[in-house]
């Protein structure tokens, strides 16, 4: 059953039965001219069906969505975005650095196998790096960067009431959308309640955890009354959990200094060494697509220490190897 937010948005509960993470939250914006979709749900039966149902409580039909408003590129998100705008007609709206990351997207798969590679990951991340980067994702997202009917928008572009903030970070050119009239955020990925948003390195030459952390200060500077989420509970608080996620990636940072000793170690046995969130006795353990996005943050990680001169690189026989320079390090923003 949606949610009523305001008098015209609805927060609508999207199954994603293939995906870890269960449910979206997608919401729905109706204008006196023109119902608009932010986010879709991934391209599976359990969210079409539970889109249709939600929209039939609101007494509406899928036909009836004019435009969807993409806040990022991952498949929960943008997965029915090409059936939408095929079978409905429907505008896709994105950011023009989400919409650019989708069109060189065909590219990813040698440029994460190359990273991978160089950071010594397992035979198994190599081959869980496919469905990441490639095969059934890869033509979703290659497929909504081909459409026509897609209108391609600015950071701080406002259309209707909605402005939209780039915060970059859990992907390079994710939005969030805020709603100055009723001081909501639809804060998509960048904010969630009851986990912390994945923080991954895309490509090579980035620093996607400083450009997080910079994307939470950023919106630590509007009002936000309530931030709308894409997954979990609505955040009631916007500064405190903002607080708690800064404070979370800093104590993520000292555990990596605290288990790379003092001798080289790759990112990936950097990886195997943390103690991730999730409900296991070994690294072995853990699912591959989870070792893949612990792999991510790890890297992420590395990164922003790299880049303040808290850890150093050095290559052997082609692996990088991370050796520490400082015992520990606070973030400062
Ligand atoms: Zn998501």
């Amino acid at each position: 059953m949606p949610e009523s937010i305001t008098k015209n948005l609805f927060k609508l509960s999207i199954k994603l039965p293939d995906l870890e993470i269960g449910s979206l939250n997608a919401y729905l914006l109706t204008l006196s001219d023109k119902n608009i979709l932010i986010d879709t749900g991934s391209p599976s039966y359990g969210s079409i069906s539970s889109l249709v149902e939600d929209l039939e409580d609101l007494g509406m039909k899928i036909s009836e969505i004019n435009e969807v408003i993409i806040t990022h590129f991952h498949i929960d998100h943008i997965g029915l975005a090409y059936l939408l705008s095929k079978l409905a007609n429907v505008k896709i709206i994105i950011g023009n650095v989400e919409y650019n990351f989708i069109k060189r997207f065909k590219y990813r798969y040698d440029e994460m196998i190359k990273i991978l590679k160089l950071n010594g990951a397992s035979q198994q991340l190599l081959n869980i790096a496919f469905d990441f980067t490639s095969g059934f994702r890869a033509n979703i997202y290659s497929r909504v960067g081909e459409l026509n009917n897609i209108e391609i928008v600015n950071n701080n572009q406002s259309l209707y009431n909605l402005r939209f903030l780039f915060t970059p970070g859990h992907t390079i050119g994710h939005m969030c959308i805020y709603d100055e009239e009723n001081k909501l955020l639809l804060s998509g990925d960048t904010l969630l309640a009851d986990i912390t948003p994945n923080i991954s390195l895309y490509e090579e030459n980035s620093n996607p955890l400083s450009d997080y952390l910079k994307s939470l200060m950023k919106i630590s500077s509007f009002e936000v009354k309530k931030s709308l989420s894409a997954h979990g509970r609505i955040i009631e608080n916007t500064k405190e959990r903002i607080r708690e996620l800064i404070r979370h990636h800093e104590e993520r940072l000292n555990e990596i200094l605290e288990v790379m000793g003092n001798s080289g170690l790759t990112a990936y046995e950097i990886a195997t060494k943390i103690k991730w969130k999730l409900k296991y006795d070994g690294w072995d353990e853990l699912d591959p697509s989870q070792q893949y996005l612990a792999m991510g943050e790890t890297l992420a990680h590395l990164k922003y220490l790299e880049n303040i001169n808290a850890v150093r690189t050095m290559i052997s026989d082609g692996i990088i190897k991370y050796v520490k320079q400082k015992e520990n390090v606070k973030i400062s923003l």
